[in-house]
C-alpha cells in the first residue's frame, strides 16, 4: 500500500468543529476544508451524516504527544526538562487509555506498551530537535474561531512563539516530513492560522511546521500569503455552499479510499480498492 494520509491531530483533540446538532456544519477547520478538498463525499459522510470516523493508533500517538508537550510548555522555562517530560507523559497517558476511540483499538496490554513508547520516542525526538527552555511561549494550543474573509473559522493553534522579537506559529506534526517539492502544500495549513492569527491583529513573522524526530519546515507570513490562504478557504467554503445547495458530493477516488471509514458506503471507492489492491 502507499503511504497512508497525513494524520490530523487537530481531528481528535478539541478542535474539531462539531456540526450543529440540526445540521451541516457552519463552519470550517482546516482538517474539515482538507477533507472537502481530498473527497466531497466523504466531507458529506462526515459532517453532514455525521458519521463516525474514529481516529486510529498514529493519531491517538500523535494526541499524547500533544498533550505532553501542552503541559511542558505550561511549565516555567527552567522546568521544561526531559525528566518533566516523563512526568507528564505517566500522567498524561491515562487519558489516551481511557479514551473511548483507544479502547475501541482493543490492544492487548503488550501493544499499548509499544503504542505508549512510539509517542514516547517522539517526545525525546522533539528534546533533539529544539531546547523547550529557550522558547518563549506565547499561546498554547489556542482555539481560534474568527472570520477569514467570508469563511467562519475555526481551528487550534499547536504554539506561537516570540523569536528574536518576531512571532512565530508553529504547528506540531507526529507524521512523516514531506519531500521538498511539496513543502509548501504541507505549510498551507499553519499559513492558514497565521491568517487567522492576523484576522485578530497578532499577525505572525513566519508560519512553522515541527516534524518531531525528523526536521522543521517554515516560510515567512506576508499580506501575500495571508491573501492566498483566505482565498483558498473561501473558494472551498463557496464550494461547500454549493454541495450543500444541491445535495450532490462527488467522489474522488484514488489511494486515499483504502484509509477511508466509508469505504463500504461508496461503490466508487470500494471499486478504486479492488483495483489497487485487489478483491477484498
Ligand atoms: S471511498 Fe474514496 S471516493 Fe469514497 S468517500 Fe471515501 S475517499 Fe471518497
Amino acid at each position: 500500500m502507499s503511504v497512508p494520509p497525513p494524520i490530523h491531530t487537530e481531528d481528535v483533540i478539541s478542535a474539531e468543529p462539531h456540526p450543529r446538532p440540526d445540521g451541516p456544519p457552519s463552519y470550517l477547520s482546516p482538517s474539515s476544508a482538507s477533507t472537502f478538498e481530498q473527497c466531497q463525499r466523504r466531507w458529506k459522510f462526515r459532517y453532514v451524516d455525521r458519521l463516525p470516523d474514529p481516529p486510529g493508533e498514529k493519531a491517538l500517538i500523535g494526541t499524547f504527544v500533544h498533550r505532553v508537550l501542552e503541559e511542558l510548555f505550561a511549565r516555567a522555562e527552567p522546568d521544561r526538562s526531559i525528566e518533566t517530560a516523563r512526568h507528564i507523559a505517566r500522567q498524561v497517558w491515562p487519558e489516551i487509555e481511557n479514551d473511548q476511540a483507544y479502547k475501541a483499538l482493543n490492544v492487548e496490554a503488550e501493544h499499548g506498551r509499544r503504542v505508549r513508547w512510539d509517542g514516547w520516542r517522539l517526545v525525546e525526538a522533539y528534546f533533539a530537535m529544539e531546547r523547550p527552555d529557550e522558547i518563549d511561549v506565547v499561546e498554547r494550543e489556542q482555539r481560534i474561531e474568527t472570520q477569514l474573509g467570508d469563511v467562519p473559522f475555526v481551528g487550534v493553534v499547536d504554539r506561537v512563539e516570540r523569536r528574536d522579537g518576531s512571532l512565530v506559529v508553529t504547528d506540531y506534526k507526529t507524521g512523516r516530513a514531506p519531500n521538498s517539492r511539496y513543502e509548501a502544500d504541507r505549510l498551507h495549513q499553519v499559513q492558514l492560522y497565521a491568517a487567522a492569527l492576523d484576522s485578530m491583529g497578532a499577525r505572525p513573522d513566519t508560519a512553522r511546521l515541527l516534524y518531531l524526530g525528523a526536521r522543521s519546515i517554515e516560510a515567512d507570513v506576508t499580506s501575500e500569503t495571508i491573501d492566498a490562504a483566505v482565498g483558498s478557504i473561501s473558494a472551498t467554503w463557496s464550494a461547500v455552499n454549493a454541495a450543500l445547495d444541491v445535495g450532490e458530493f462527488d467522489p474522488c477516488t484514488g489511494p486515499l479510499c483504502a484509509w477511508c471509514p466509508y469505504d463500504d458506503r461508496c461503490p466508487e471507492g470500494t471499486v478504486e480498492i479492488e483495483r489497487r489492491y485487489g478483491p477484498r
